[in-house]
């Protein structure tokens, strides 16, 4: 999924959340921790390219730049976004923090949500999510998330999702005008 969705769906998501359960969350740590995958896997790859290709489409990181990395550059990249794709690893850190803090921030659910809305929208030709890294690279073709067909629903369904979280403060804006 494009990185601007994963960070309104993550917003979605904690923002539900905290209402259904009342907890103190921080939306804008839901928005990084919803990112926070795709900035651990990208943000050397969108370096060493722009350095070497100047700004490029991401798509093209797939085929044309991947194969012009070498083998230490797309090991490195391949690795960075496996560990930051896998639910196994992500378990392990929620695991970790629990230990020691005895308690999970609850915004950190926006890193697994990420995973799992990878996982349908990579195909097998483009980053697909290798969910059970290292203990399995077994990946799951999907469609492209990059789709004008799945962008446009995918949008329209974080605009009504949204809509409905903030139902109640959409009535109260609607109310006030019509008082004026
Ligand atoms: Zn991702």
């Amino acid at each position: 999924m494009d990185i601007l969705a994963h960070g309104v769906w993550a917003i979605i998501l904690i923002k539900f959340i905290k209402d259904q359960f009342k907890i103190k969350a921080k939306l804008w740590q839901a928005f990084f921790f919803g990112i926070f995958p795709d900035i651990i896997a990208f943000t050397f790859l969108t370096i060493w390219s722009f350095f070497n290709f100047g700004l490029i489409h991401p798509e093209k990181h797939g085929a044309e730049m991947i194969g012009t990395l070498g083998p230490t550059l797309s090991t490195i990249s391949e690795v960075l976004y496996s560990f930051s794709h896998s639910l196994v690893v992500i378990g392990i850190i929620i695991l970790v923090i629990f230990i020691v803090l005895k308690k999970i921030p609850i915004v950190l659910l926006a890193w697994p949500l990420h995973i799992l809305l990878d996982i349908p929208t990579h195909t097998s030709a483009f980053y697909p999510t290798p969910f059970l890294w290292p203990v399995s690279e077994i990946t799951f073709s999907g469609i492209q998330w990059s789709n004008p067909l799945f962008m446009k629903i995918n949008y329209a369904m974080m605009i009504f999702a949204i809509c409905f979280l903030y139902r109640n403060d959409l009535i109260k804006c609607f109310k006030n005008i019509n008082k004026k």
